[in-house]
């Protein structure tokens, strides 16, 4: 019998691959993002041009423009004139990241065990979408990762009063519901709360109804509790999540305002200052996509409990 060799340690290198990829990936999303905050408000062009230093207007050279580390590297200053570069881009741009490696981490690598129509119990899913190509999966990643970032992107816009308009909205709400209609299991639960399927038949019929239904509870829920911004970003949520995951979302970030607007006295002004410059959807919406399938059913037994009286 061989002996266990000691130095060995068994190390899920693909696991390690797929989140580090998917991190740097939206550390990379995350820079366009910083691109379109800060030239949209100033009427300019997000894709053509190079960046260039606001103080001395030097091009940035491409190895400073490298996400999260061009800017520690420099010590958060420009190269050329010395001048502060602001914190904000690499915290974007790690927050981009971060939020794109829990997805990757959460559906690709766990399985989709959250997930309230994907999980299958069958344990770790790389080797499945390496041998088999487990694309709905693979669709459910890419559009909750491209949700988190769009909604990080508008909350910031919104702040520089620069919100997208309603076409862009509309497209990216379109674009959504075209993707959860080809991969139905990627897609929001039933309309009904117990989250059976309605319409039964086709199934693309009770997928459209769900979107649907999450598109306009969260365009009217949004409105009323944030304003314009958090009208689309919930629309886009209610795309894919379905209404369900809207009213969690608008219940728990509205929960949270006012948490910090109740604590944010006189005197420690700078914790409120801190808060406001976080958007306080981005996490909220981020937990109930990663934890999906355990809110569903948070959610199905407190109507249980409300049915049972
Ligand atoms: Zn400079």
């Amino acid at each position: 019998m061989p002996l266990p060799v000691p130095w060995t340690v068994d190390l899920p290198v693909a696991e390690i691959a797929t989140v580090a990829l998917a991190f740097a990936s939206g550390a990379a999303l995350g820079s366009f993002i910083n691109v379109v905050v800060h030239r949209l408000p100033r009427g300019e062009s997000s894709v053509s041009g190079r960046s260039r230093c606001p103080q001395c207007g030097s091009a940035i050279r491409a190895r400073d423009n490298v996400p999260v580390l061009g800017w520690l590297l420099l010590r958060g200053r420009c190269r050329d004139c010395g001048a502060a570069i602001a914190p904000q881009y690499p915290l974007v741009e790690a927050a981009c990241g971060t939020l794109t490696a829990a997805v990757a981490a959460a559906e690709l690598v766990g399985g989709g065990r959250w997930l309230p129509l994907l999980a299958d119990g069958s344990g770790c899913s790389i080797d499945r979408l390496l041998l088999h190509g487990d694309w709905p999966l693979v669709v459910s990643c890419v559009v909750h990762s491209a949700i988190l970032l769009t909604v990080l992107a508008w909350s910031l816009l919104a702040r520089k009063d620069a919100l997208p308009t309603c076409r862009v909205a509309a497209v990216a709400i379109l674009g959504v519901i075209v993707l959860v209609l080809l991969t139905p299991q990627a897609g929001p639960v039933g309309v009904l709360p117990d989250g059976a399927s309605w319409p039964p038949s086709p199934p693309q019929l009770a997928t459209l109804t769900a979107s649907i239904a999450g598109v306009a509870l969260g365009a009217v829920a949004g409105r009323l509790t944030g304003g314009v911004a958090d009208g689309y970003c919930l629309a886009l949520v209610g795309a894919a999540l379905g209404w369900q995951a809207v009213t969690v979302v608008t219940v728990v970030t509205a929960a949270i305002r006012m948490v910090i607007a109740a604590i944010a006295t006189p005197s420690n002004r700078s914790l409120r200052a801190l808060c406001s410059e976080i958007p306080t959807i981005v996490p909220v919406v981020a937990a109930q996509i990663i934890c999906w399938r355990p809110i569903l059913e948070a959610w199905r037994h407190l109507i249980w409990l409300t049915n049972g009286f």
